[in-house]
């Protein structure tokens, strides 16, 4: 099965056109939801069709006539394990990060070192020994070196990020540092990111994450942050239009209007980059485990995640400061984020993830302990015993947020 996964590209209104190469694969077979031409490995010859078979998409499972068939839902599976994966700066001491994270029932620590090889060396040694993993925080943000390769918004938009920036009141008017936008004059992120439907941006995030697994031959994993768009939307450097372009003209002309074909391309593209750098990986070193953090925000739809062909997707449920989610809405998307994790790919786990702020200059952007706890309540509510947050920091200096954890979401039982 594992094979297939690997060898078999299955093309949808649902699942993501790679980039640079639809042209020559749209075929005649369709999804019967979806409406939307589907292509197995680039080729629609039957022989090719029917080996693609034991693909197990919990929704898709491919037949020879032409369609698409769902599977249906409650069909027997085995219960996902508690997950729950920190996202961690450095400590001076890296035994504390490993001694946190299994007093409280963490399977994985994503750790921001940044090239510090010699830490993570060192940490996953002391981490394995606690049968926890590492991952390396791996981000796209955009530096001076490389400006060529950044995002491009619109004039009104860079305006927009220019204001934010600028704008010195402690609460920035509301504004959500990447999370979802509270109202349109803050919806764009102040901070740069590359355009991944650059080649040379791929083949460059690819070539960096193969160095650092012959670095660190201990990581477990890689787990991504920041892959998104600064605006929330799409790109608009001359790479990105010209691609739209000919995806529009390609597959969708005459069939979605252009707002909603940039909608649509935006997000495959995206999807598509996750995929094909967890592949690369994948690749690269075998069993290699990828995970992710959905951020920033993608507005058109924006718990995402389980477009990703990756082990551990992370989405938030419940944000770092106010104005806090609804709990009604973090019930409501975990269970989304956790149940419908495996509607395209049978790999991936999904992991709420929530975001905390203590002692930050700005009071107001502090979380109380009384509202993590009703957040965790909610989680629990909705079904999940894993869990992600950041900064995972938050459990050394303050014990007591830990102890909460605890008591609202339990123990695995194997930790
Ligand atoms: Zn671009």
């Amino acid at each position: 099965m594992r094979y297939c996964l690997q060898k078999i590209v299955v093309v949808a209104f649902l699942m993501g056109i790679p980039l640079l190469s639809f042209a020559e694969r749209l075929g005649p077979y369709r999804c019967v939801k979806a409406d939307m031409p589907i292509v197995i490995d680039g080729k629609l010859d039957e022989a090719v069709w029917e080996k693609a078979e034991p693909i197990r998409f919990k929704c898709h499972i491919p037949d020879k006539w032409e369609t698409i068939q769902f599977a249906e839902s409650g069909m027997p599976e085995r219960a996902d394990p508690i997950w729950r994966g920190g996202w961690a700066g450095k400590e001076k001491d890296p035994q504390v990060l490993v001694d946190t994270a299994r007093r409280l029932g963490f399977s994985a620590l994503m750790i921001h070192a940044g090239d510090d090889f010699a830490y993570l060396n060192d940490l996953c040694q002391r981490a394995s020994a606690a049968n926890i993993d590492v991952y390396y925080w791996y981000h796209i943000s955009g530096t001076e070196k490389n400006k060529d390769w950044w995002q491009v918004v619109s004039p009104e938009e860079a305006e927009k990020a220019k204001r934010i920036k600028e704008d010195k009141e402690p609460d920035k008017h509301g504004y959500q540092y990447g999370g979802e936008p509270v109202n349109d004059q803050t919806d764009v992120f102040d901070s740069e990111l590359l355009c991944f439907h650059r080649p040379e941006v791929v083949e460059d995030c690819g070539k960096k994450l193969e160095t650092v697994l012959a670095k660190c031959p201990g990581l477990a994993g890689v787990a991504f942050d920041y892959f998104g768009y600064k605006n929330y939307r799409c790109c608009r450097c001359p790479v990105s239009e010209k691609l739209l372009d000919e995806y529009f003209k390609k597959c969708l002309e005459g069939k979605l209007p252009r707002d909603k074909a940039l909608e649509q391309f935006s997000l495959d593209t995206l999807s598509d980059f996750n995929n094909r750098l967890a592949e690369r990986c994948r690749k690269y070193k075998p069993g290699i485990k990828i995970a992710t953090h959905v951020y920033p925000t993608f507005l058109a739809n924006p718990v995402y995640g389980n477009r990703l062909n990756v082990d551990y997707c992370m989405q938030t449920v419940a944000w770092y400061f106010e104005p806090f989610w609804d709990l009604a809405k973090v019930e409501k998307y975990t269970t989304n984020v956790v149940q419908d994790a495996k509607r395209y790919y049978a790999r991936p786990q999904g992991i709420p993830f929530v975001g905390i702020f203590m002692d930050s200059k700005n009071p107001k952007l502090d979380k109380p302990s009384q509202r993590f706890r009703e957040e965790l309540k909610m989680i629990r509510k909705a079904g999940s015993q894993s869990f992600s947050i950041c900064p995972f920091n938050i459990f050394i200096k303050h014990p007591e947020f830990g102890d909460i954890l605890v008591e609202e979401l339990g123990l695995p039982e194997n930790k």
